[in-house]
C-alpha cells in the first residue's frame, strides 16, 4: 500500500494548494519521483485514478510522473555518481560515506487548473 498512501498524500496536498490558489478544477499535476523511494509508477497512477473520483476538485486531473535518478556525492573525494540501487559506494575512491543529492524526494512540481 506504499503507492496508495503516496497517492492519498498527493491528493490531500493538491487540494490544499488548489484552494489557496483559487483553482476549482485541477487539470494537471506534475510529480517528481525520486527513485530512492522505489515507487512503482503504474501502481501510483492506478491508486490516483481511483482516489481522485472521490474528490471533485481533482476528478479530472491527470498525473504526470517524472522519475529522477538517484545521484549521490562522495563525502571523501566529492565525486558525484548515479546509482541504481541502495548500495552507494564511490566508484572513484571506494568510500561508502556518501550523501544523496538527487532522487531522494517525492515532490509536487506543479499544479495546473482553472
Ligand atoms: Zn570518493
Amino acid at each position: 500500500m506504499h503507492e496508495g498512501s503516496i497517492a492519498r498524500n498527493i491528493i490531500d496536498y493538491v487540494q490544499k494548494v488548489a484552494e489557496e490558489n483559487h483553482i476549482n478544477t485541477v487539470k494537471k499535476i506534475v510529480v517528481k519521483l525520486g527513485k530512492l523511494h522505489a515507487v512503482v509508477p503504474d501502481a501510483l497512477l492506478f491508486f490516483f485514478d481511483i482516489m481522485k473520483k472521490e474528490e471533485k476538485i481533482v476528478e479530472d486531473a491527470v498525473l504526470h510522473l517524472e522519475e529522477e535518478e538517484i545521484v549521490v556525492r562522495c563525502k571523501k573525494c566529492r565525486n558525484e555518481f548515479s546509482v541504481d540501487d541502495r548500495y552507494f559506494v564511490c566508484p572513484a575512491c571506494g568510500s561508502p560515506d556518501t550523501e544523496i543529492i538527487k532522487g531522494g524526494d517525492i515532490l509536487i512540481v506543479s499544479v495546473e487548473g482553472e
